[in-house]
């Protein structure tokens, strides 16, 4: 065994620190994590965490959202220059023009963005729950979705409906093609091909399952299939081959790497248990309560989707959508 793994271990007792990764983690990473999640597993498990410390494996916006939602625990980004080129594909200024040119939009975020953008936003997305979300909403509610306009696209198609998209890209996902797609179904005949809703349109076509990497995971478990076409990021591959040791996973091509994803290693985390390395996550107050207020409305409108699934009506939320409303109004008329 790596003696760095059992370092890890006794530094994580000895602080009382939790390691949260995301599935797009290398596979040795994900090996020492308490919890591998999505964007969404990883916003909910924050909020569950009773440990002082939680140790980030994954990318700043990640770990700024589990900063904002503990803001009572430390959270330490083990790479500090693990950021994510599409959340700086959007500034607030730019965000703050688009909305004046449209007040009565309601902004959808992607989490998958700077703390400064959710705080200007209504309601905070993943990519397993930003379909469902936008269905709660009125049919006339007109919809601003940032910063991922691949994904928002995916919820136009989803629901239907006309959003205005900002036009930012996951550059690991955009290169994701049809060709890619095409070849790898014909070197896999029998394997259901899934794809992850960042990847362009004329991509998802040719795919059975548009899904969320958590969505992959469930769904991979429960199917009685037993080979698939991963097309997203290849860190999900050991989640997968992990999970399902008697199943076939096939990337849809090995050059689809996050390069800021790759960067945790467990030298990285002992560093960061130790004090020695990665990055304490500071979110300013105002911004931090701007932002949780549209991560919160995401948690519970999530919990609404499931209530409204189990009875079969997409169609409301209730007293959620009621006080999301009258926060809008509230913002127009300041
Ligand atoms: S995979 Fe794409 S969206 Fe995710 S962190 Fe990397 S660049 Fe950002």
């Amino acid at each position: 065994m790596n003696p760095l793994v059992s370092e890890i271990a006794r530094l994580k007792s000895k602080n009382n620190a939790v390691i949260l990764a995301h599935t797009y983690q290398p596979g040795e990473v994900q090996d020492v994590a308490d919890f591998v999640g999505d964007s969404y597993g990883l916003s909910v498990e924050a909020t569950n965490v009773t440990s002082d410390t939680i140790i980030f494996c994954g990318v700043r916006f990640m770990a700024e959202t589990a900063a904002i939602l503990n803001p009572a625990k430390k959270v330490v980004l083990v790479e500090p220059d693990a950021g994510c080129p599409m959340a700086d594909m959007i500034t607030v200024a730019g965000l703050a023009a688009l909305k004046k040119k449209h007040p009565s939009h309601l902004v959808l975020c992607y989490v998958n963005s700077t703390a400064e953008v959710k705080a200007l936003s209504d309601i905070c997305v993943t990519s397993s729950n930003a379909v469902a979300i936008a269905r709660q909403l009125p049919s006339n509610q007109e919809i601003i979705f940032v910063p991922d306009k691949y994904l928002g696209d995916f919820v136009a198609e989803k629901t239907g409906r006309t959003l205005i998209l900002w036009n930012g890209f996951c550059p690991t996902h955009a290169c994701i093609t049809s060709g890619m797609v095409t070849q790898a179904h014909e070197e896999h005949p029998e394997a259901l091909v899934l794809i992850h809703p960042e990847a362009p349109r004329e991509s998802r076509r040719f795919a059975d399952q548009v899904l969320s990497t958590g969505g992959m995971c469930s769904f991979v478990k429960n199917s009685e299939r037993d080979e698939f076409i991963i097309a997203t990021e290849i860190g999900i591959l050991h989640t997968l081959r992990k999970q399902n040791p008697a199943k076939n996973f096939y990337p849809v091509s090995d050059t689809i790497t996050c390069p800021n994803m790759r960067k945790g290693s467990l030298a990285s985390i002992r560093n960061a248990l130790e004090g020695k390395g990665g990055e304490i996550i500071k979110v300013p107050p105002e911004t931090a309560a701007g932002a949780e207020r549209a991560l919160r409305k995401m948690l519970e409108m999530s919990e609404e989707k499931s209530y409204s699934d189990k009875a079969g009506i997409l169609g409301t939320s209730g007293d959620m959508l009621k006080s999301l409303m009258e926060d809008k109004k509230k913002e127009r008329e300041l």
